[in-house]
């Protein structure tokens, strides 16, 4: 995949979260530019997703990092919701459930991965296998290693299988997710929202940005990148991603399969 961008992460890259700008908006200058290009993005993604499901040539899997609050379902519904709901799908993975926790790490995420012609958003991931352990200190860090070797080839593996795989990680500051909270304790419609893990998870700020540090180069490949966006503005975020998708989907160049009969000789 050639794709130049400035949040493309290079493979085992010395990372630095903190060092990294979240407020970022790149060539906008403000909101009411980036919503415009997002809407040419999705139009043009809506083309693209139609060949891509005709031709079943590959399949697409977009993972979605971030901290609490990061904005990873206000990505999906934001840039998918032109897209044909037949050719995408989302998985949002929680904490493993008892079954779940009995297998491979990997076991339920390999069962999520989309068949050739389909788009899988995963909302959090098996990145989340990494990160927890290593946050809470449940699994020793040579184990970790392991983990993050066992990635690295397990998303080969979907490659040389033809499936396409971009990773992005929603980079807010921790006074972005501050505001973020408070409007969710603020909002009567937003409480929903709010759950006790946010609260006890922001403690632990520092370490999952250690974490990140230390997970996405080790797991940066060129046929699976890690994108670090800046997503401070959600409608940078939005426009960043969906020129990410709209470029990587307009390179793989599929068509429309040649039909299996001739329509010229049917006779209604
Ligand atoms: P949410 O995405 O806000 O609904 O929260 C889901 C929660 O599940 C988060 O706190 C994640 O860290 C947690 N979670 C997801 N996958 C795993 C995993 N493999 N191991 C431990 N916790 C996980
Ligand atoms: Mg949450």
């Amino acid at each position: 995949m050639k794709l130049k961008s400035p949040y493309l992460v290079k493979p085992k890259a010395k990372l630095k979260l903190s060092r990294i700008a979240t407020g970022e908006t790149g060539a906008f200058r403000n909101e009411g530019s980036a919503k415009t290009v997002l809407m040419e993005h999705r139009e043009k993604l809506s083309g693209l997703q139609e060949t891509f499901y005709a031709s079943q040539q590959k399949a697409l899997l977009i993972v979605l990092q971030g901290m609490d609050t990061a904005g990873k379902d206000g990505t999906i519904s934001h840039i998918f919701s032109g897209i044909n709901p037949q050719g995408c799908n989302v998985s949002s993975f929680k904490v493993p459930t008892p079954l779940e926790a009995r297998h491979d790490f990997l076991w339920r995420v390999h069962a999520q991965v989309p068949p050739h012609g389909m788009i899988q958003i995963f909302n959090r991931s098996h990145y989340e296998d990494v990160l927890v352990p290593r946050v809470h200190k449940l699994i020793p860090d040579a184990k970790l290693r392991e983990r993050a070797e066992d990635i690295v080839k397990f998303e080969s593996m979907l490659h040389e299988n033809d499936v396409v795989i971009l990773k992005f990680f929603l980079h807010i500051s921790r006074e972005e997710q501050t505001r973020r909270l408070q409007s969710r304790i603020d909002t009567p419609d937003k409480h929903w929202k709010l759950s006790e893990s946010d609260f006890r998870e922001r403690e632990f700020w520092p370490r999952y940005e250690e974490a990140y540090n230390y997970v996405i180069p080790a797991t940066s490949r060129k046929h699976a990148p890690w994108f670090i966006i800046p997503s401070d503005h959600k409608w940078y975020r939005n426009v960043a991603i969906s020129q990410i998708l709209v470029e990587v989907m307009k390179s793989l160049k599929l068509k429309y399969p040649k039909p299996s009969i001739d329509p010229s000789k049917i006779q209604l």
